[in-house]
């Protein structure tokens, strides 16, 4: 994947690759452009202080992402994801941050910054996912997503952890160093919680083997992985990948945390601010209040905890949001429906009360969003069937409540009796 051109035409160090606004300064040349900065890296080189990074890590490949704001990165976001709007704040700030630490050069004298790994806590359905996947194609980053609950502590039987940047290889079309750059989304991290707080005595190998393998990983190492995934054997040739600059974001559904959460809210109200009211208002919002030792008390281990500093939940969607969902992302379900049949010279109308029959059932199976997209499918099959041979002689196929509820027919606007 080729990093997308910048759409925003703000003068950039033709150096480090950084915009104006952030750098200061900027000399122009001839042909090209550098900032203080630069300069002054040139001038540690010159001196012997520094060797130069090679031209290839300073291609303007990794610009784009440095050049969009936080603000920008969640306008983006915005287009795709319905709601979320405290994740999508959190992402965009991680994001833009991550970018600009693996941008800047590297100088003895700043300050190191942290790496931001993510962790996004939310229901089934609640748009982590799509919030990963929807960044990394802005940013025109390779992406991949792989779930926890596949992997295993090596020796076990499953896949080993680093299957997961073989993932991102592929992704990157097989240029390591393009992957070295991108974005990994690990799903269901919540399933490989230890049982309880303190089973590390006992070998627990769906649990903190499978997060010490991804600490190490998250971290930034050179992980070895074998080309054809599987498991590694001793004289495989692998490919070296280095994933100090991988943004990882890990989500998980954590059911029962808020109790968790709660009880520790609970014990320190006790005795200071024995208000029932107060204690209730924030039971509504106890994933705002969420803390590192209730991950811990979880099953999550400290180092990994400590890993991911950047922690933003993901509310349920509310009715309205799902009817959102199926009418007003870019590439929303219904739109794509209404462009399958218009290909077919077709009109397709779903009324209001047919999408809210849809949200109903999707409400029913509490699969989030996540159900929207079945529960129209089934509905659909019978009429994608039959349309087809009847093209050109209607104009209109109107689906009702009746329709979604497999109770109807669509209704047909024939061609010509209007
Ligand atoms: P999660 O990872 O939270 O379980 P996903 O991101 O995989 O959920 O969501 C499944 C599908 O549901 C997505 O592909 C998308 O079509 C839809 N979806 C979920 N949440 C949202 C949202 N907030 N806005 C728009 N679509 C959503």
């Amino acid at each position: 994947m080729s990093p997308k051109k910048n759409t925003i035409n703000t003068p950039c160090c033709d150096f480090c690759g950084r915009p104006q606004s952030e750098v200061g300064m900027l000399i122009a040349g001839v042909n090209a452009r550098i900032c203080t900065e630069c300069v002054a890296l040139c001038n540690d080189v010159m001196n012997g202080e520094e060797q130069p990074q090679k031209k290839e890590s300073r291609r303007p490949a990794a610009r784009r992402p440095v050049d969009v704001t936080p603000a920008q990165i969640k306008r983006h976001l915005d287009d795709y994801v319905i709601g979320q709007d405290y994740a999508k704040k959190v992402l965009s700030v991680a994001v833009y941050n991550h970018y600009k630490r693996i941008n800047s050069p590297h100088r003895s004298d700043n300050a190191v910054i942290q790496k931001s790994n993510v962790l996004l806590l939310g229901p089934t359905g609640s748009g982590k996912t799509l919030l990963a996947k929807s960044l990394a194609n802005f940013l025109q980053v390779p992406f991949a997503i792989s779930d926890a609950t596949a992997l295993t502590e090596a020796g076990y039987v499953g896949d080993d952890v680093e299957n997961i940047l073989l993932s991102l290889i592929q992704a990157a079309g097989g240029d390591v160093k393009l992957a070295e750059r991108g974005i990994v989304y690990v799903d269901e991290i919540d399933k490989i919680a230890r049982k309880s707080e303190n089973m590390s005595i006992t070998r627990d190998v769906s649990g903190e083997g499978v997060q010490q393998a991804l600490l190490k990983m998250i971290e930034g190492t050179i992980a070895n992985v074998p080309p054809g995934g599987g498991r590694k054997h001793p004289y495989q040739e692998c490919i070296k990948i280095d994933t100090t600059n991988i943004l990882f974001i890990v989500g998980g559904a954590f059911v029962g945390i808020e109790g968790i959460i709660g009880r520790r809210i609970g014990k320190k109200m006790v005795g200071f601010e024995a208000d029932n009211s107060a204690v209730r208002s924030r039971e509504e919002h106890l994933l705002a209040e969420l803390q590192p030792e209730d991950l811990l008390k979880y099953g999550l281990i400290p180092e990994l905890v400590g890993r991911l500093p950047v922690t933003a939940y993901l509310e349920e969607l509310t009715h309205d949001e799902l009817l959102r969902v199926l009418t007003e992302p870019k590439d929303s379900l219904i739109g794509q429906y209404e462009q399958l049949f218009r290909m077919d010279g077709m009109k397709l109308t779903f009324t209001d009360e047919a999408l809210s029959e849809v949200v109903n059932k999707a409400e029913r199976l509490k699969t989030g969003a996540r159900g929207l997209r079945r529960i129209i499918e089934a509905a659909m099959l019978d009429v994608m069937f039959e349309a087809p041979d009847e093209k050109g002689q209607i104009d209109e196929l109107i689906i009702t409540p009746e329709v979604i509820s497999g109770h109807a027919e669509p209704k047909k606007i024939i061609k010509n009796l209007k």
